[in-house]
């Protein structure tokens, strides 16, 4: 079997979700979810849900479609009640049908439970096998449900704490989640932290969110970040909220690539602005790469604040490493490539020629910033190289004499097991490339990535404090036929002292 091939992980859902969950006084908590979701969009743009609960019943409307079609004003009325979760999903492999849609919801003998999940689980074939075992019927092929009866089965003998850390120590794998038990609203967070999610404070309660962006939408201050391996339980009426560590391992996985694509950037996730993180790369891109040229241009909008970064380090030092002379005029920070907003992410388009023509139809070079000049292109990431190379084929025919790319990530070798929808291992350009090659491979006149050390310095993070797998091949967890970067300790249920 090829690395990455055909086993339980590889083919599940990956699931690039956004959570949120609020617990307010005296006011519905449908709106705010919905406004947070808007927040939230980014996360996933294939289904959006919201699950309330008004004090005696459960109410749930998960719709296909993004946050603004899935929801209308009797939608939101329907789902009274002070307390809720929210949902938004993006899969990328798996059932797209509705049962996998979120939040899921389901009623059991000691009252109703709703779960959102951001992340993966490497073990919900081998949990669902024991549930089933037991009588547990499942309705979807999604890991939620698997973590929604795990956790209804453990409430029905112990208390809503108790039953939380016996499902940590039970599921494996990334999850950042919010549940709704009754009118209950919790936040979990993997013991390794994988996936961000947040706490907030509202005017009138609390929320818990997977970025700050959601919070800030609600007129929210961020507490902090939940910490990994954290359960925070909300008051039912808003007043307050208590955190319960439940899970120490000692160490983290925090996604690497949360900062460098995934979430917006005016985000706070583990301390750091998403947006000074991509400057702070983009000036290292600099440092470690840096090309002399007329014209520095991102490609909107992920690529901008990695290439103003980059760009004002340019003006302060030369490619050699020496302060600019006052004659020396530097290089031009320009927007030079225009974005369609109205086209979807290149991604979704399922064939090679539809995404070949979505990033022309996407980005279009505006000719007077490019013509006659060496011109670098910053982006992000580059993943199965297609926007790269139309890229650097579409500025070179708009009279560019010289086409560099600068990339604020280093080159995308492995798939993601754990939240980002990357392409699959055969369809990474890098996967089996060098640099050089891939320069080839685009044809630009030269190709510069920037260092694991550069992400890990920027972020105050050692190497094994963070998720590199797509960049290493080596994983935080244990996935089949992958590698991993560190020990898998898995505590198994009867770790878990009946008291503790
Ligand atoms: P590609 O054209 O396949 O090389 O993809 C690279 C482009 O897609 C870059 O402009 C990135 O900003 C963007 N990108 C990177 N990761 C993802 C992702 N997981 N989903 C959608 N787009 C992405």
């Amino acid at each position: 079997m090829e690395p990455g091939g055909d086993h339980a992980v590889a083919d599940a859902p990956r699931e690039k979700c956004g959570v949120v969950g609020v617990s307010l006084a005296d006011r519905a908590a449908a709106r705010p979810l919905y406004y947070a979701l808007y927040a939230l969009q980014h996360r996933g743009q294939e289904s959006a849900g919201i699950v309330t609960h008004d004090g005696f019943q459960q109410h749930s409307h998960v719709e296909r479609g993004l946050v603004g079609d899935a929801f209308d004003e009797d939608d939101l009325a329907s789902l009274s009640g002070h307390t809720g979760i929210g949902h938004v999903r993006y899969p990328t492999a798996g059932s797209l049908d509705k049962s996998c849609a979120q939040p899921f919801s389901v009623s059991f003998k000691s009252g109703s439970l709703g779960l959102s999940h951001n992340g993966n689980l490497v073990n919900a074939d081998e949990v669902r096998t024991d549930l089933e075992a037991v009588g547990h019927a499942f309705t979807s092929d999604g890991d939620t449900e698997v973590i929604a009866h795990d956790l209804a089965r453990n409430l029905l003998e112990e208390d809503l704490v108790r039953a939380v850390k016996h499902t940590m120590n039970r599921i494996h794998g990334s999850y950042s989640l919010t549940i709704a038990h009754d009118d209950t609203v919790l936040g979990v967070r993997d013991p390794l932290g994988n996936r961000p999610l947040c706490l907030g404070e509202l005017e009138d309660g609390y929320v818990i969110a997977s970025e700050s962006a959601a919070i800030d939408t609600l007129d929210g201050e961020l507490i902090r970040d939940v910490r990994p391996g954290e359960l925070v339980v909300l008051e039912p009426d808003g007043s307050g909220y208590d955190t319960y560590q439940l899970v120490d391992s000692g160490s983290t996985a925090h996604c690497f690539f949360e900062h460098v694509y995934f979430a917006r950037p005016d985000s706070v996730i583990d301390d750091h602005l998403v947006y000074e993180v991509r400057r702070d790369l983009g000036a290292k891109l600099w440092e470690e790469s840096g090309v002399e040229a007329d014209v520095v241009m991102p490609v909107p909008d992920s690529g901008r604040a990695f290439a103003a970064g980059y760009a004002d380090a340019a003006n302060e030092t030369t490619a050699a490493g020496e302060p600019r002379a006052d004659d020396d005029d530097g290089v031009e920070f320009a927007e030079g490539l225009m974005k369609n907003r109205y086209v979807g992410r290149t991604f979704i388009m399922p064939t090679q020629d539809e995404r070949e023509r979505a990033v022309r139809l996407k980005l279009n070079p505006i000719r007077s910033t490019v013509e006659g000049k060496s011109v670098t292109i910053i982006d992000d990431s580059i993943v199965r190289g297609t926007t790269s190379t139309q890229l650097v084929d579409l500025v070179r025919e708009a009279g560019a004499e010289e086409v560099h790319l600068r990339i604020g990530a280093p080159p995308i070798v492995a798939p993601c097991y754990f939240g980002i929808d990357m392409a699959t291992r055969d369809e990474l350009i890098a996967a089996d490339r060098s640099v050089a090659e891939i320069r080839e491979a685009v044809a630009a006149d030269s190709l510069a990535y920037l260092s694991i050390d550069a992400i890990a310095e920027t972020l105050d993070a050692s190497r094994t404090d963070l998720c590199l797998g797509c960049v290493t091949g080596e994983y935080p967890f244990d996935v089949e036929e992958e590698a991993t970067d560190r020990a898998v300790d898995r505590p198994s249920i009867d770790d878990v002292p009946a008291d503790d």
